[in-house]
C-alpha cells in the first residue's frame, strides 16, 4: 500500500496526490538507492490503479488512491503474474536493457487495444539502457499512449541520457542521494552558492571562491587540531615517559589528519549536492521538487539559467574527480584551484 511507506512519505504522498487530481505522469523516474523499495513503490502505485477493493478513492479524478494488497488484481500484480504490468531487466550478459526489449515493449503497447485499465512498464535501472534502445524509447516518452505509463528506476541518474531525464517526472527516494550536510557546512555552502550565483563569468570570479573555500579549510585545520588536543592524554599527563608521549603525539598527528579529510570530503561533496541539483535544474527546465539544497532555489536557477546541459553535466564530472584526486592526498590548494577554474557557473 502506498501509505505504508514509512520510509519514503514524500514520494509515497506526492503519487497519492497526482491520483487525487488525475494529474498522474506518463513518465516517472523514481532516483534512490535501494531498487528493492523503488520495485515495492513501483508496484504499490500498480496495484493502486488496478485494486478491485480499493480503500480510498478520488472524487476529483476517480481514481483509486490506494491499495487493498489483498484482492485477486494486487495478488496478480504482487506476484507479477498481471499482464498489465510489464517488468523490463537489464538483459545479456552486459547487462544493459536492449533495443529489442524496448521495441517488443513499444509494439505490444501499441498493439492491444484500451482494455480502460492502465498499463504500466516498469524499467528496472533505467541507467542500464543503451544510447539505441534509449533513443528508440525517447520517441514513446514524447507522444505519450492513452492509458500507459512509464515508470522508471534507477540508482545513478547521471548516467541517464539528459533527454530522458527531462521527459520524466522525478521522485527522489530519501536514503543516500540526500546526505545530511553538516550545519557548520551547510552554513558556508550558502554563502559560497550565493558567491557562486552573483559572480559574473571569468577567471577572477573564480578566485573570489578559492579564497572562502581555502579558509574555511584553514578554520576547520584548526578547530580539529584544537579539540583533538584537548582530548589526547598528552594534554593530561606531562609527565609521562618520553616513548609513550611520542606515540601519543603521533596517534594525535593520525587522527588529526583523518579527521581533516573526512570534513574536507563533506565540504567538497556538498558542493557537489548542489551541482547536482543546478544539472537536475537544467535537464527537467524545473528546479527539482526534491532538491538537496531547496534552500538555494533561486541562486541554483540563476546559474543553471546561463549554463548549458553539458557545462552541467561537465561541471559534476569535474568535482568527482576532484574528490577522488584528492584522496590520493597531493597538493590540495592546487587541486581545488583547478577544480575552481574548470567550473562554469
Ligand atoms: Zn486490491
Amino acid at each position: 500500500m502506498l501509505s505504508s511507506f514509512q520510509n519514503q512519505k514524500i514520494v509515497a504522498e506526492t503519487l497519492q496526490r497526482s491520483l487525487e487530481s488525475g494529474r498522474l505522469a506518463h513518465a516517472s523516474l523514481f532516483i534512490g538507492p535501494d531498487l528493492g523499495e523503488m520495485e515495492a513503490m513501483a508496484t504499490a502505485l500498480a496495484q493502486t490503479l488496478h485494486c478491485e477493493n480499493p480503500p480510498s478513492r478520488s472524487q476529483t479524478s476517480g481514481l483509486n488512491t490506494d491499495a487493498c494488497g489483498v484482492c485477486r488484481s494486487c495478488t496478480m500484480i504482487a506476484e507479477r503474474k498481471d499482464p498489465n504490468v510489464r517488468w523490463i531487466y537489464p538483459e545479456s550478459k552486459i547487462r544493459i536493457i536492449t533495443t529489442d526489449q524496448i521495441r517488443q515493449l513499444i509494439s505490444s503497447f501499441q498493439l492491444k487495444s484500451l482494455s480502460g485499465s492502465y498499463e504500466i512498464a516498469i524499467l528496472c535501472g533505467a541507467d542500464r539502457l543503451n544510447i539505441q534502445a534509449a533513443n528508440a524509447f525517447l520517441k514513446t516518452l514524447e507522444e505519450p499512449f492513452p492509458g500507459k505509463l512509464f515508470i522508471l528506476l534507477t540508482q545513478d541518474a547521471q548516467k541517464i541520457l539528459p533527454t530522458i531525464l527531462s521527459r520524466c517526472r522525478h521522485f527522489v527516494f530519501e536514503g543516500i542521494n540526500r546526505p545530511i550536510i553538516e550545519s557548520d557546512i551547510q552554513e558556508w555552502l550558502d554563502v559560497f552558492v550565493q558567491t557562486a550565483a552573483s559572480s559574473t563569468e571569468g577567471i577572477v570570479s573564480r578566485y573570489t571562491l578559492l579564497a572562502p573555500m581555502i579558509s574555511k579549510l584553514d578554520e576547520m585545520q584548526s578547530t580539529i587540531e584544537a579539540e583533538l588536543k584537548e582530548k589526547s592524554p598528552l594534554s593530561h599527563y606531562p609527565d609521562a615517559e618520553e616513548k609513550q608521549k611520542e606515540r601519543w603525539e603521533k596517534e594525535l598527528q593520525a587522527s588529526i589528519a583523518s579527521e581533516y579529510r573526512r570534513q574536507r570530503s563533506a565540504m567538497v561533496g556538498a558542493v557537489e549536492l548542489w551541482l547536482r541539483d543546478v544539472w537536475l535544474t537544467k535537464v527537467t527546465g524545473a528546479f527539482p521538487e526534491m532538491a538537496h539544497l531547496p534552500q538555494m532555489q533561486s541562486s541554483t536557477e540563476k546559474v543553471a539559467e546561463r549554463i548549458t546541459e553539458k557545462q552541467a553535466r561537465e561541471n559534476l564530472k569535474n568535482v568527482g574527480q576532484t574528490i577522488k584526486s584528492l584522496e590520493t592526498n597531493i597538493q590540495e590548494a592546487l587541486i581545488l584551484e583547478l577544480l575552481l577554474l574548470k567550473l562554469t557557473l
